[in-house]
């Protein structure tokens, strides 16, 4: 066949089974066959850059040029709706439109997503351009982005007009929010908010493959044009639908009040069931031409309103202000409230973000503060009832200047709205929150220590930091005492309160330790304290890169630990790079280095690596590992990996295993291909191995057989 006709066959075999996938949730091929379609595709494309189509299914990959949009303007303004909060309001919206139509008229309500609102153009059936709002007259041109989006069609099916606008909203589901937050947390960067802000930052990254693996969503609302195929907007949507267009699918057509009443009164209940964000309901005049005869104000159409949730709040007095210390020394302010009911729990604290937001609520103990239960993670404050305000007006708020557990004065970094400790080794919070940083299963993947674990070792002086962990014995842990969490003193009982600070603060002058507030008399048993030791020494085999995670080096997360792993291949290197050659390094910028060189000129950092370079970490990057290629000469073959090897890790065989297209299984069967023995193997194992004929390799044997 003709490269260019297969080229095309490709194409439209991956338009249809998106369409099949997203639109219409009817996939017909398994996830590898359509991947494997896309591989081939792309790499045709790549062989024969002459049949580039800017519409291929390959585009929805993104790619990793940067640029800055471009702007451009709407054909039709993009205007905002405006808001009502009660029925009365809408009853009045009806009146007017029924004012100025003189004749019946029908209203579509529907759902108001909470999202960015985008522009989507299509000319000939395939996607031209997408602009976001921007200012209602011009908006940037995220095109390239919008195609990342699976259920966005490049090519639509049917019959479609020449050229038309279709509008809708960039959304970014609860799932991947949570996915997205969870992810960000674990790399200490900021959180989202809430899912609009997550999908609007996202829609404006300059890096179109960061976009795609966000997963966003987009639902499509109105559409445009001047040969629209029907006088009823809700004619078009069902229209669009058709054409492959993911569009709002809970349209209702309603003849009165009563029916948008009880359209409102469902989905304001219901709503908490669907996978995206909503924040209202939007009522729009059905007909076109009725559209077109009540025009517009300056500021939004007169043939469409919004009607507003309630965002479920409940209002509670101020008791306190709590200072908490995060593992990188941030400082969280917390606002300790009355306990209240709301959404269905009892909120006891709500988030107060940062220093800018206790001095916009100008926030005095004892004010009554609204809460609000959003999107939002947490409950927040949203505001203070100004009226309520009288002579049992406690203290006024502010922010701490020096750290509440160990009283070093706090600094604010360049570009941060957060205030740090900067006291890294002399800190408990910070000590402690390393150190279960450090044991977390991404990092040395200590199991069997848990955090209570950590807070008996911790409160007790047995590890005063995490390099302390290679020195434990058997006998110390049973000796120490094993503490409650709950019986320690929390660090989140410290307040602005002046004299409350200093009298808890006290108990911390010069001391790195957590005391416990009563003694105990449980121990860790002999089996117990087995376990961990034996947990600890697994980890010496932890690959570098992990390694460098688990040090806590500020803004340094599990991807940067891989490139400076990658690029300096040892610690030796780590530590002596320059800031040039810090930067050099991809995703590394100017916040990061300066952090990175900040660690290492901490003598006790370079102690702490000292001692567990000593202990046998791994504080090299194994070249074989890492720089294997990928290859298939295992050609599936099912291998268990038992006891303990000199050469690699078990993690690494395990890699390699993956890497030569082996599949790494955790027990013996008739299965089994081959068992991969090292020292010390289970008798079990061997004796079922050679009972089914298994073949037995050593490291060695391996290796060859990967050719290494
Ligand atoms: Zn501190």
């Amino acid at each position: 066949m003709d490269i260019k006709n297969h080229i095309e066959e490709l194409r439209r075999e991956l338009h249809r089974h998106n369409d099949l996938y997203y639109i219409e949730s009817n996939p017909t091929i398994s996830d590898i066959d359509f991947d494997k379609m896309m591989k081939e595709l792309q790499d045709l494309e790549n062989q024969y850059p002459e049949y580039y189509d800017s519409n291929s299914p390959t585009q929805r990959v993104g790619s990793d040029i940067t640029s800055s949009f471009s702007q451009q303007n709407h054909k039709y303004p993009m205007l905002s709706l405006s808001n009502t909060y009660t029925i009365n309001e809408v009853r009045e919206f009806l009146n007017r439109a029924s004012s100025i139509l003189k004749e019946p008229f029908k209203i579509c309500a529907e759902l108001k997503y909470d999202g960015t609102s985008v522009s989507l153009t299509y000319i000939d059936g395939k996607l031209d351009s997408a602009v976001t709002r921007g200012d209602g007259e011009k908006g940037d041109v995220v095109t390239a982005n919008v195609k990342t989006i699976r259920t966005v069609p490049l090519i639509l099916k049917g019959d479609y007009p020449q050229e038309f606008e279709i509008r809708g909203e960039i959304l970014l589901p609860w799932k991947e929010f949570d996915r997205l937050n969870k992810e960000r947390e674990a790399q200490e960067e900021p959180l989202f908010a809430n899912p609009r802000n997550a999908a609007s930052g996202t829609l404006k990254l300059q890096n179109s493959k960061i976009v795609a693996s966000r997963k966003l969503e987009a639902i499509l609302y109105y559409m445009l044009g001047s040969e629209l195929p029907s006088d009823s907007h809700y004619e078009n949507i069902k229209k669009a639908q058709e054409w492959g267009l993911n569009v709002s699918k809970h349209l209702k057509l309603c003849d009165n009040i009563e029916d948008i009443e009880t359209f409102i009164n469902y989905w304001d209940k219901e709503r908490k069931n669907l996978p995206v964000a909503t924040d209202g309901i939007v009522l729009k005049v059905d007909s076109i031409s009725q559209q077109q005869k009540l025009g517009f104000t300056a500021k939004s159409p007169r043939w469409a309103i919004a009607y507003k949730f309630q965002a479920e709040r409940a209002e509670s007095e101020l008791q306190s202000v709590s200072f908490q210390v995060g593992r990188t020394g941030i400082i969280t302010p917390v606002a300790n409230l009355q306990p209240i009911q709301l959404s269905g729990t009892i909120v006891k604290r709500a988030s107060l973000y940062n220093e800018d937001a206790i001095k916009a609520f100008d926030l005095h103990i004892g004010d009554i503060c609204y809460v609000e239960k959003g999107g939002e993670i947490i409950p927040k404050i949203v505001g203070i009832d100004l009226d309520a305000r009288n002579e049992r007006l406690g203290a006024k708020v502010t922010f701490i200047s020096h750290c509440p557990v160990c009283n070093t004065p706090l600094i604010r970094y360049e570009g941060e709205a957060g205030y740090y400790c900067p006291n890294q080794n002399g800190c408990a919070p910070q000590v402690k929150g390393r150190m279960e940083h450090f044991i977390s299963r991404r990092a040395m993947n200590i199991d069997g220590v848990g955090p209570e674990t950590i807070d008996s070792f911790f409160a007790n002086g047995v590890l005063t930091n995490y390099s302390d962990l290679y020195s434990l014995t058997v006998e110390r842990i049973v000796n120490c005492p094993r503490i409650k969490s709950s019986d320690i003193y929390d660090y989140e009982d410290y307040t602005s309160d002046n004299t409350k600070d200093q009298k808890i603060g006290g108990l911390f002058d010069n001391i790195v330790t957590q005391p416990a507030k009563a003694k105990s008399n449980r121990r860790f048993t002999e089996l117990i304290a087995n376990k961990i030791i034996k947990s600890i020494e697994n980890s010496k085999n932890v690959p570098f890169e992990r390694v460098v995670y688990a040090l806590s080096i500020r803004f340094v997360g599990e991807t940067v630990a891989k490139k400076l792993a990658k690029h300096f291949k040892d610690i030796d290197s780590l530590i002596a790079a320059k800031y040039e050659d810090l930067i050099d390094v991809e995703d590394v910028g100017d916040r990061i280095a300066k952090s990175i060189i900040d660690f290492f000129s901490d003598n006790r950092n370079l102690i702490s690596i000292e001692i567990l370079r000593n202990a046998g970490l791994k504080f090299k990057i194994d070249e074989i590992v890492d720089d294997a290629e990928k290859s298939d000469t295992l050609n599936g073959a099912s291998i268990v990996i038992s006891g303990t090897f000199t050469k690699h890790s078990r993690d690494e065989y395990k890699h390699l295993i993956e890497l030569n297209g082996g599949k790494n299984i955790s027990s013996v069967s008739s299965k089994t291909d081959y068992l991969l023995a090292g020292d010390n193997m289970g008798p079990s194992k061997l004796e079922k191995a050679n009972k089914l004929g298994i073949k037995i390799i050593s490291e060695d044997d391996f290796l060859k057989m990967i050719n290494q």
